[in-house]
């Protein structure tokens, strides 16, 4: 007999999944060119050529046993103190490379910051919409998830709401900010009242609340928009970074966690990281690209394509009649359903070839997104399926 609760996660596929498994069987009946995929977040624009020129030097020029032995269980040294030196480059802040933790992603990073830090029963307060995983991630951690609603149509985060839902039981409060499924980009003047709201929380409380910044998408930003540096404004915060988007290489797994040297007792909430770390087996990130990272920090793919694409995105389905939150970062256009029911919407926009996800699973309803890393050429095509659908509605 199997873990029932584990059994139940391994057998429910989830929603993004299960629609882009249902467009790789449509590509293989009906042609690539025929199928619309916006179901994914998987970068389109390929890693940048000197990261590729360092890997092979890496692989041709490092003794192998170093290129592909342990490094210790945080990770790096060197690797972190180069992280250290980007973000004191980058933010004027000072990081310390021994509260840094090497890991196999955001989704790492996150699992790691949640085990660590929750008490059974204690909660994460996250702005709604919101990665579908955190769910699994906080609960299997023994803790909470309580979404907040965020304000309409700019999707920035409700303080009224967030005030009203945190307690004495929250300890977490979770941030993604460019947002996934919305592209929002939370203002610097929100997160300094929201920074400042949870200090007021934790006096009135006697609690310590935690920031955790979740920031795969920091550099896919358009228009000047620049997401804050959390560390500055809030002393307990920690950041789950990841090179997945920013650097095109979500399979190899890639990322850290760092604990802000202002928080209090930040060197015991380092050591839980650890021990967290340590017991769900995220030791040791990937040693190649721990080596390669050290030498590529501040390194981009190139996102113009994507500010393209959305752009072309978005003023195509506005102009068609959609309504759509303008997005300032990350590759996702958060568009409203045409019919109440957004997973309905989403089955009929099959007909046209378009695969779109129902916002339900982001804990919103009545949303669909869509996420634009893909070549130009498709989303082109893409537009008098747009433009069909929007008038089989108006019918
Ligand atoms: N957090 C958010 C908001 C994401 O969108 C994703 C992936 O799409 C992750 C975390 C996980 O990223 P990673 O591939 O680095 O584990």
């Amino acid at each position: 007999m199997v873990s029932q609760d584990m059994l139940r996660l391994g057998q429910q596929s989830s929603v993004i999944r299960a629609i882009s498994e249902y467009g790789a069987a449509r590509r293989a009946q009906i042609g690539a060119e025929n199928v619309f995929d916006f179901s994914l977040g998987n970068p389109s624009i390929p890693a940048p050529e000197a990261l590729t020129e360092r890997l092979i030097r890496a692989l041709q020029e490092e003794h192998p046993c170093r290129v592909h032995g342990y490094t210790s269980s945080a990770g790096d040294m060197g690797t972190r103190g180069a992280v250290c030196e980007h973000i004191e480059r980058t933010f004027g802040f000072e990081a310390d490379p021994k509260l840094v933790y090497m890991t196999c992603g955001a989704a790492a990073s996150l699992t790691v910051a949640f085990h660590a830090l929750l008490l059974e029963g204690e909660k994460v307060v996250v702005p709604a919409p919101f990665f579908p995983e955190y769910r699994v991630f906080v609960e299997k951690a023994g803790g909470v998830l309580c979404p907040v609603p965020s304000l309409e149509p700019s999707f920035q985060i409700d303080l009224d709401a967030m005030a009203a839902a945190i307690d004495e039981k929250t300890k977490i409060v979770l941030l993604n900010s460019p947002n996934n499924p919305t592209g929002a980009v939370y203002s610097r003047e929100t997160l300094e009242k929201l920074c400042a709201l949870l200090r007021e929380k934790e006096k009135e409380y006697g609690t310590e609340i935690f920031l955790l910044a979740d920031e795969p998408y920091r550099e896919l930003c358009y228009g000047g928009a620049s997401p804050a540096w959390l560390p500055s404004l809030y002393d307990r915060t920690l950041v789950a970074y990841s090179y997945s988007k920013s650097l095109s290489l979500p399979g190899e797994r890639i990322g850290y966690l760092l604990v802000s040297p202002r928080m209090e007792k930040a060197a015991e909430v380092f050591a839980a990281v650890c021990g967290a770390g340590r017991s769900l087996g995220f030791v040791c990130a990937p040693s190649l690209w721990q080596l390669v990272l050290k030498d590529c920090q501040g390194m981009t793919s190139d996102v113009s394509e994507y500010e393209r694409n959305r752009d072309t995105l978005f003023h195509s389905l506005s102009e068609m009649g959609y309504t759509v939150t303008p997005p300032d970062g990350a590759f996702y256009l958060f568009v409203k359903s045409l019919e109440e029911d957004a997973g309905a919407f989403c089955e009929r926009a099959k007909k046209y070839e378009l695969l779109l996800v129902p916002s339900d699973s982001f804990g919103v309803k009545g949303y669909v997104r869509i996420a634009y890393c893909t070549d130009p050429e498709t989303i082109e095509k893409s537009l008098p399926a747009f433009r069909a659908l929007y008038e089989e509605y108006r019918k």
